[in-house]
């Protein structure tokens, strides 16, 4: 086993160091950077536009992409480098789904019209892209999605609603899964369409998350004409070409990296004495960091052994579930564990003189409330890990 990044990685972690230390405002990481999903933060949003074609003309947001299309075709190791640099930084990686999910997929399913109209607004960071997928009555079972689109003449005629669209009210583009066959097998009916967010019949509701903040929306079709050339590979395969893109960098290394952040802050101050009282004094303060310490070195070599899968060429199922599963519940267990050992005062905004953390603690708990749901739910996860890892029947 040779477990150590080699110097063309390790000089590429520093490239990244040196880039976020010129670019990112002083202090920004420390002030909590644009939390867990910040990136649709008004005051923040204009910052992260900006810093995203500062990150195009480095070619990073593009990093796995081919060199044919504008990539830098960095293989998934220096991608987890990338994520895991970004994510200590607390600087912000893109806004919405354009360079990591949309645009792997016109690579691997477009036309080449829709290659040369839409890869290069995503790659210099021009246009920004919703995902249109879940709906009311379809989330963890996307396939029974509901939304329709009938073909009539040059265009797609869609009917429907979706929720939790992150970011829609900001989108140009979204990419949007439709039923286009009813009768047919539920996951062979689907279709996958690039749908311009200005065309006449679409309306999009905002939905304020228990953190105050309006990231998701609820989106509406209504008649929405949209032209057949927006379909994206064969009619009724937009299920497998949704499922195609799962080849991208997902070690979650991200995750695991911006608890250690976290847990690094919240260690910090409990070596600290504040009002008379050091935390880190108190009975079982020290024995809960210390398991902390050890499940995020865990989470961090889960990631990266995903990672390595990748780059060996092998498709991780259960080994990515895992990974997710762990991360974002090991999350949820540091913002649980900072609330109890620091009490009441963990409840305190950066508003309130004093306040533990930059007053960012309960934000971050609230927010993490999401991480076990977006990207499929624990519970899937573990079906995944039961199925494919452990080869038990269905439940
Ligand atoms: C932060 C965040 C961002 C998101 N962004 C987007 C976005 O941009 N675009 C988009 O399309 N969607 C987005 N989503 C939606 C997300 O994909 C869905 O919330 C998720 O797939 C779960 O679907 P659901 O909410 O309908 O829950 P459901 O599927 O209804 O699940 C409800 C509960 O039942 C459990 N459950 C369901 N099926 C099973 C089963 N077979 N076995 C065991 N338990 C089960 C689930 O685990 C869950 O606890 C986002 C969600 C979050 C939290």
């Amino acid at each position: 086993m040779r477990f150590r990044f080699t110097p063309e990685e390790e000089a590429f972690r520093e490239e990244i160091r040196a880039f976020l230390r010129e670019e990112l405002p002083a202090g920004w990481a420390e002030s909590g950077g644009g939390g867990v999903f910040g990136e649709a933060a008004e005051d923040r949003y204009q910052f992260l536009r900006d810093f995203q074609r500062k990150l195009s003309q480095r070619g990073w947001l593009t990093l796995g992409w081919p060199k044919e299309h504008g990539g830098m075709a960095a293989g998934h190791m220096m991608q987890v480098i990338y994520s895991e640099e970004m994510a200590y930084n607390r600087a912000p990686t893109q806004v919405g789904v354009g360079p990591d999910r949309v645009g792997p997929t016109i690579i691997l399913a477009g036309t080449k019209e829709q290659k040369a109209r839409h890869l290069p607004g995503i790659a210099g960071a021009e246009t920004v892209w919703c995902q249109g997928f879940s709906e009311p009555g379809s989330g963890s079972d996307l396939a029974s999605l509901q939304t329709r689109a009938e073909a009539d003449g040059d265009f797609f005629v869609v009917n429907g609603q979706k929720i939790w669209t992150s970011i829609a009210h900001k989108a140009d583009w979204c990419v949007l899964l439709v039923r286009t066959d009813p009768d047919a097998p539920k996951h062979k009916g689907i279709s996958y369409l690039l749908v311009d967010m200005t065309l006449p019949g679409i309306e999009v509701r905002p939905l304020v998350d228990l953190t105050d903040r309006h990231t998701f929306n609820e989106v509406f079709f209504d008649n929405v004409r949209v032209p057949r050339d927006c379909l994206v590979g064969e009619l009724n395969q937009g299920w497998y070409i949704a499922a195609a893109t799962l080849d991208f960098e997902r070690s979650g290394i991200n995750r695991v990296v911006a608890g250690i952040r976290i847990f690094e802050e919240l260690a910090a101050y409990c070596r600290q004495r504040a009002n008379g009282e050091r935390p880190a004094d108190r009975a079982g303060v020290g024995e809960k960091l210390a398991e902390l310490a050890l499940e995020f070195q865990i989470g961090r070599l889960m990631a990266y052994r995903v990672a390595s899968m990748q780059a060996r060429g092998q498709v991780p199922n259960a080994e990515a579930s895992l990974s997710k599963v762990f991360g974002s519940e090991l999350q949820q267990r540091l913002a649980d564990a900072a609330l109890n050992i620091l009490g009441l005062p963990a409840q305190l905004t950066a508003v309130s003189a004093g306040a533990p953390l930059g007053g960012r603690l309960h934000e971050y708990y609230l927010s993490t409330a999401g991480l076990t749901i977006a990207a499929g739910t624990s519970e899937i996860q573990r079906n995944i890990i039961a199925g494919r890892g452990l080869g038990l029947p269905r439940g």
